[in-house]
């Protein structure tokens, strides 16, 4: 299998990042929503609210977010809601999990596709929780937590 090198994988979290933070997609509210989380990122300032409508065939058929953040926590989000549109709850979930581990560090099979790229945050440590909440706003919004998610 081909490996990126890591100026190739620099390179694209670079331009991953700019394309999504420029122009998030599903940005705004969501009609019919079945679920929805806020996230904070107390240490960046990041705020976002999640929304995810779950039909009754166990899909998320729509996802969506509103807030206001540095670039990394917009773009995270804006992949996020473009990966999970599709999938079931459970899978994305699973999905959530393998990114956040990769994120900080670890180990995973799971294919992340190009959102591999996000791994690029790994060069900036204080920036990961910027990477990660919208996956955490994501997986109290399956939940249904009553709390808002806190990278803290
Ligand atoms: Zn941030």
């Amino acid at each position: 299998m081909y490996k990126m090198s890591t100026d190739e994988l620099r390179e694209l979290y670079r331009e991953l990042i700019l394309d999504h933070a420029r122009s998030p997609r599903h940005f705004g509210k969501l009609p019919e929503v079945t679920h929805s989380a806020d996230g904070l990122n107390p240490l960046c300032g990041d705020k976002l609210k999640l929304y995810l409508r779950i039909g009754d065939d166990d899909r998320i058929q729509d996802a969506a977010f509103e807030g206001s953040g540095c670039a990394i926590s917009v773009a995270s989000a804006s992949l996020l809601t473009d990966t999970i549109i599709g999938m079931r709850p459970t899978e994305a979930q699973s999905f959530a999990g393998a990114l956040i581990h990769r994120l900080t560090g670890k180990q995973t099979n799971v294919e992340l596709g190009k959102l591999r790229a996000l791994e690029g945050v790994r060069e900036f440590p204080s920036r990961i929780k910027c990477a990660t909440l919208a996956w955490h706003a994501m997986n109290s919004a399956i939940r249904q937590d009553k709390v808002p998610a806190s990278t803290e």
